[in-house]
């Protein structure tokens, strides 16, 4: 359909001493949200363990997938969880927030996805929160089942707290099915092929591509010859300018630079997160041109 886009992931290095090589599929360059989703890094298959020290988030939710292998989180609010596959991490940083992630079990096989939602208006500047969220809701028609991770599927909801109109789901294709699953026609979506190939109203997409679906669908077609795994995000267009920097969203260069600064300064608003003796991941140098919001070219 008009509008619609074939998004390639590229490799990124994870920061830290031990980080992970991800695969990033959203920003993409014509491309910087789908809804309110304005981040989609895609971990593994590997065997690399996973070592992200303390790091700042602001303006953002990050959601946290994994497939395989299991996850040890711990922020500033004083979480400390492991996240187990079929469980997900969602953690709000309103103002500012920190954590830092660590896989378990040495060289385990790992797999799973990391997300970000950006957050809108006021609730970009409100309190940090965190949600571990093991059991959720599911549904499915024929040839399909879902996990509802984030907002709302059919009329299947998660409980997960978000803050704009979305959707976030885990989609089985079972073998050789035609799955004809509902969409929100004023929302915008896009199909990410986690583990094989799948055919997306026609088009073949295969491991780590994404498909961007233009808004007014109520439907996409899904089709693949295994048992296949795909994650389908999807929201109402996102219709304010983000200025996007490493760990940051903010809506102005100034945003960006104070976030910074305070994390360098280890200000109150970033608290701290026990367990590192201290350790953190350094903000890199900002460039030495302004930051721009990110723009639209689809
Ligand atoms: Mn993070």
């Amino acid at each position: 359909m008009t509008g619609d886009l074939l998004l390639e992931p590229r490799e990124v290095p994870l920061g830290g001493v031990r980080g992970l090589t991800v695969h990033r599929t959203l920003p993409h360059r014509a491309l910087p949200t789908v809804g309110a989703w304005c981040f989609v890094d895609h971990f593994g298959p590997t065997r690399e363990p996973m070592t992200v020290l303390p790091h700042p988030h602001t303006g953002l939710q990050t959601v946290t997938w994994p497939f395989a292998g299991e996850i040890r989180h711990r922020d500033n609010l004083g979480s400390d969880v492991v996240l187990r596959p079929g469980e997900l991490n969602l953690m709000t940083s309103g103002d500012g927030v920190s954590h830092s992630e660590v896989s378990v079990g040495g060289q385990v096989m790992m797999h799973g996805l990391q997300l970000w939602l950006a957050l809108p208006g006021g609730s970009r500047t409100g309190p940090a929160a965190f949600e571990h969220l093991p059991d959720l809701p599911r549904t499915g028609g024929d040839g399909w089942r879902a996990m509802v991770l984030v907002g709302t599927l059919g009329d299947t909801e998660s409980p997960a707290t978000t803050y704009s109109p979305i959707v976030g789901a885990e989609l089985t294709i079972g073998a050789g099915a035609s799955a004809d699953v509902p969409l929100q026609p004023e929302f915008e979506h896009a199909v990410l092929a986690v583990d094989g190939t799948v055919r997306v109203d026609g088009f073949d997409l295969t491991h780590r591509q994404m498909r961007y679906l233009a808004p007014a669908r109520d439907t996409v077609q899904l089709q693949a010859a295994r048992d296949t795994t795909v994650v389908l995000i999807g929201g109402a267009p996102f219709d304010e300018s983000l200025v996007m920097w490493w760990n940051f969203i903010g809506r102005s260069h100034e945003d960006i630079v104070h976030a910074r600064e305070d994390w360098e300064q280890a200000a109150e608003r970033f608290g701290q997160v026990k367990g590192h003796d201290g350790q953190v991941i350094p903000a890199p140098p900002l460039p030495r041109v302004r930051l721009r919001p990110r723009r639209r070219r689809v």
